[in-house]
């Protein structure tokens, strides 16, 4: 929540680029400009891949590759020996990338277009010498800043003493810019409409990053209500990392078991300080894609085995691989889908593939079979949609020597399924009892609940996790595991807000796997939850009507 005055920014590229083409040379003279402005903006990069958090480091090492890419180099090359001076040769090459990748129907790369529009910015910056950053860098303290968007090369310039809210009338809350205001601590909020850049700048303004609101001029009563949530707030977060390694527990005596999500080596640097009580989603595409062939069940181990040892836990949760027609793999044949999310995914596609199956599972049955290994593994398989897709996944898991030993009750192997398809969430009953325990996937639950995608950012607000729909299902999965006496967890997106704990306990929820950063805060919202009175708060959502009636629910004003 942010509290200050309104400001509105407006990017300067052109300016750079003016500035820039008046000084055009020989082609000789063009490209040596441009290979000194390309060192100065690799310097740059380079410092900013080295920043301690993995996420806005990524955003910048992905910059890196951009600036030295075949396409544009080759591009520029080409422009500059035809007579263009660097600058337009630059303007010219990106602004073809660009639309090129805009146009492109993969929702991931056409939001990469950003990437390549900021690369390009930071090059016209250096060979205009012309600085894009001076308004933002002079920004007086307690501004709200509204623009149409930021570039990541803008959210670099940013600092949370001066710039204490943001509100972009465009963008959306998995942008980089996002990614980038969040690690600096920076209230924002996305897609609010243009109708923001017509405010007058120095008006008072917050920024409600709980409810996604920007209001304005508002009534002393309301500042004061809001300046008190701000408050209360800051001291939630105080508190809750001062405790985030202890064991979360709530107010009737219940321990909940609050996991770390985990996408990517990488994020382990985050996971290990986090206070997580283990890994409850290790999501394992990260080691089968960006390779020729899938990786050997020894190389599997080694990977497993280093994650393991990295959490401090005992439970490791490893998710089958979950590809699919939108994420392929270059060793697996390509089909054309025209609904990739509703197609060859998850272990659909492994059944297809059982020798890529079997040797995951004989490198997670080896792991927990290796002398030093303490603690459960935990194995998840993705997208079920019927129960026979369990018999088959046991079928395969039986034939392979030791795993009759290792998954003994109390053993150090357990079977799960992702009950992420609404059909698995009606089959729950079925499927409980040919399992060790349930992991719910909002994510994918709520766009398949809701038929709308979870990219498409014009349906967004329909795939609410807490649509009431929604919410029954998840309902449904406790029970059906309650019955089986088995855990059930939630792993998607929507158990990473703390404010949504008591309803998730409430519904019968009893584990949950978040992001690291969230961990800690989680753990204090357990540790505030009272079993009564979440149950009650749960009857109350299961009978609305919609998903903002259940968001009032969890933010009473
Ligand atoms: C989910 O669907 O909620 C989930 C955790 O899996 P993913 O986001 O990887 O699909
Ligand atoms: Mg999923």
């Amino acid at each position: 929540m942010g509290i200050g005055k309104l400001y509105t920014y407006t990017s300067l590229p052109n300016v750079t680029y003016s500035a820039a083409v008046e000084q055009s040379t020989s082609p000789a003279d063009e490209w040596q400009r441009y290979l000194d402005a390309r060192k100065k903006v690799d310097a740059e990069l380079a410092q900013l891949a080295g920043m301690e958090n993995p996420l806005v480091a990524d955003i910048f090492l992905v910059h890196q590759e951009i600036l030295h890419d075949k396409l544009l180099t080759d591009g520029v090359r080409a422009a500059i020996d035809r007579g263009t001076s660097a600058a337009t040769a630059t303007q010219q090459v990106t602004s073809e990338l660009v639309q090129l990748f805009q146009n492109l129907s993969d929702d991931y790369f056409a939001s990469r277009s950003v990437d390549i529009r900021d690369v390009g910015q930071r090059l016209l910056a250096h060979l205009s010498g012309v600085s894009l950053t001076g308004q933002l860098a002079a920004l007086p303290t307690g501004t709200i800043l509204l623009a149409e968007d930021l570039t990541p090369y803008d959210a670099t310039h940013l600092s949370p003493e001066s710039v204490v809210g943001i509100a972009l009338a465009g963008s959306a809350p998995t942008a980089h810019t996002a990614i980038l205001a969040r690690s600096l601590g920076i209230p924002l909020i996305c897609s609010v409409g243009t109708a923001v850049l017509q405010l007058p700048p120095g008006q008072n303004a917050v920024v409600d990053g709980l409810q996604g609101r920007l209001v304005v001029e508002p009534d002393p009563e309301l500042l004061d209500s809001y300046t008190q949530t701000r408050q209360r707030l800051l001291t939630f977060r105080v508190t809750a990392e001062s405790h985030s390694h202890e064991p979360a527990v709530t107010l009737d005596g219940q321990r909940v078991l609050v996991h770390a999500n985990v996408n990517s080596q990488e994020d382990m640097l985050q996971v290990a300080g986090s206070g997580a009580d283990g890994i409850g989603l290790l999501r394992t595409e990260y080691l089968f894609q960006e390779r020729t062939n899938p990786p050997t069940v020894a190389e599997q181990i080694d990977a497993y085995r280093l994650i393991h040892r990295q959490a401090a836990g005992e439970i490791l949760t490893v998710r089958l691989l979950d590809i699919g027609g939108d994420k392929p793999v270059r060793y697996l044949p390509r089909i054309a889908e025209s609904n990739p999310f509703l197609g060859v995914r998850g272990i659909r596609l492994l059944l297809q593939h059982p020798e890529l199956l079997r040797d995951q599972l004989q490198a997670l049955i080896a792991l927990s079979q290796e002398s030093g290994f303490t603690g459960v593994v935990r194995i998840l398989v993705p997208m079920v949609s019927k129960v026979v897709e369990v018999h088959r996944v046991l079928e395969v898991l039986e034939a392979i020597p030791g795993y009759a030993e290792q998954h003994q009750p109390g053993g150090p192997l357990q079977i799960g399924v992702m009950i992420e398809v609404p059909a698995a969430a009606l089959l729950a009953d079925r499927l409980a009892p040919l399992v060790d325990f349930f992991s719910i996937g909002t994510n994918d639950l709520a766009q398949y609940t809701m038929a709308a995608d979870r990219v498409n950012s014009a349906v967004a607000s329909l795939a609410s996790p807490l649509d009431p729909a929604v919410l029954r299902l998840i309902g449904m999965a406790c029970q059906a595991g309650q019955m089986a006496d088995i855990p059930v967890a939630i792993c998607g997106e929507m158990a990473g807000d703390p404010s949504i704990f008591p309803l998730l306990f409430g519904l019968g929820v009893t584990e949950v796997s978040v992001v690291a950063p969230a961990v800690a805060l989680v753990k204090e919202a357990v540790r505030l939850t009272d079993g009564d009175a979440a149950r009650q708060l749960a009857e109350q959502a299961l009978q609305a009507d919609r998903a903002q009636e259940v968001h009032r629910l969890l933010h009473p004003q």
